[in-house]
C-alpha cells in the first residue's frame, strides 16, 4: 500500500476533521512520516506483517533493503519498532488532547461534529477526566448511530453508495478497527 507525503502537525487539535477519528489521522500521518524519513535500518529491531508490507512499498528502496536485509540476518522475531513507536505517540497526544481540550470551542466542535473510532475512543476514556468521559461516549454513541444508518441504507439496497474511496463499509471498517496497521 502507498503512504501519503506527511504533513506537520503541531497539535492533536490540528487533525480534527469532519468525519474521520483524529487519532487515527494523526497516528497514520505520524506512521507515514517513519517510513518516509528513515535513514538509519539500525532504528528497525523488528516489523509486524503490515509494516513489513508498507516498508516494501515505502519511497527509499536502499534504506528498506538494508532493513530486511538486517532483519534477516536476525531471525528471532521482536516486536515491532514502528507499532511500538504508534503506541507511544498514541499515548502521549491522549494526554495533550485531555490537557488542551476542556473548555475550548474545539470541545464544542467535537460534542456537535468529532469523531472518534471505537478503539482510540475506548482507549481515550480511560485517559481523560470525567467531564470529558461523557463527551467522548457521547461521541461514539452518535457515530454508532449514523453508521448503522447508512449500513441498513446499504443492506436494504437503498444506499446510493457504490464503495467508491471505502464508502459506507470503509467508514464502518475505520470505526470498529481504526484505520489499517494502527
Ligand atoms: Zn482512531
Ligand atoms: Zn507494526
Amino acid at each position: 500500500m502507498r503512504f501519503s507525503t506527511p504533513v506537520e502537525y503541531e497539535t492533536i487539535t490540528q487533525a480534527l476533521v469532519k468525519g474521520a477519528c483524529p487519532f487515527c489521522t494523526y497516528l497514520k500521518n505520524f506512521q507515514s512520516k517513519i517510513l518516509h524519513e528513515l535513514q538509519d535500518p539500525q532504528q528497525i529491531a523488528g516489523l509486524c506483517n503490515f509494516h513489513t508490507w508498507a516498508m516494501a512499498a515505502a519511497a527509499n528502496r536502499a534504506v528498506v533493503s538494508a532493513v530486511f536485509r538486517k532483519l534477516m540476518n536476525d531471525a528471532s522475531c521482536r516486536e515491532c519498532t514502528i507499532c511500538t513507536a504508534i503506541k507511544t505517540e498514541e499515548a502521549a497526544q491522549m494526554k495533550e488532547f485531555a490537557a488542551q481540550v476542556p473548555g475550548t470551542r474545539v470541545l464544542e466542535w467535537v460534542k456537535s461534529q468529532g469523531t472518534f473510532c471505537i478503539p482510540h475512543g475506548t482507549r481515550l476514556l480511560s485517559q481523560v477526566p470525567a467531564s470529558l468521559q461523557q463527551v467522548v461516549l457521547n461521541v461514539l454513541k452518535r457515530s454508532t448511530v449514523q453508521l448503522q444508518e447508512a449500513l441498513e441504507q446499504v443492506a436494504s439496497g437503498k444506499s446510493e453508495d457504490k464503495g467508491q474511496g471505502g464508502g459506507v463499509l470503509g467508514h464502518a471498517a475505520e470505526f470498529l478497527v481504526s484505520q489499517r496497521g494502527l
